[in-house]
């Protein structure tokens, strides 16, 4: 049976640190704070996944307070949740997911992206859509104060 679930992250944007979103580091001026690498395309869909099995969010499997998830490549979290599902015998059918950015441009980067996601949860590039759109310049997001993503996921689970 196809279970579907869904995912949010955010993060602000800060001088002084990298910024990677979908497993890719992007050339910007600033990158996303956070514990880990930031990567909140990379969360979203991490929770997605989770949320697709009915388990707890990425935070309850990497705590924020635990010093070894300081700086970890966001890989790791969705290797996790791949993990989870194939422990349940279940089966990522597809992943989908939409980032929210005024800058700086992200499509010359989803190839690359889908290729990272896909590599890290040990599925085919074709199961993983990632968008990007900007927040026309309203609110936190189009004041470039932080970038948003959501995403959903579907996987296939034994009755
Ligand atoms: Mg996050």
């Amino acid at each position: 049976m196809v279970h579907v679930g869904i995912g949010y992250d955010v993060h602000q944007l800060v001088a002084g640190r990298a910024l990677f979103l979908g497993g890719v580091e992007i050339p910007h001026t600033k990158g996303l704070d956070g514990h880990s690498d930031a990567d909140a395309l990379m969360h979203a869909i991490c929770d997605a996944l989770l949320g697709a099995i009915g388990e707890e969010d990425i935070g309850h499997f990497f705590p924020n307070t635990d010093p070894r998830w300081r700086g970890v490549p966001s890989k790791i979290f969705l290797e996790e949740a791949a993990r989870q599902i194939a422990t349940r015998s279940g089966r990522i059918v597809n992943v989908d997911a939409t980032v929210i950015a005024q800058a700086p441009k992200i499509y010359p980067h989803i190839a690359l992206m889908k290729q990272r996601v896909a590599a890290a949860l040990g599925v085919s590039e074709k199961q993983i859509g990632i968008k990007a759109t900007t927040n026309e310049l309203m609110g936190f997001i189009g004041r470039e104060e932080g970038i948003a993503a959501m995403a959903v996921a579907s996987v296939d689970l034994p009755e």
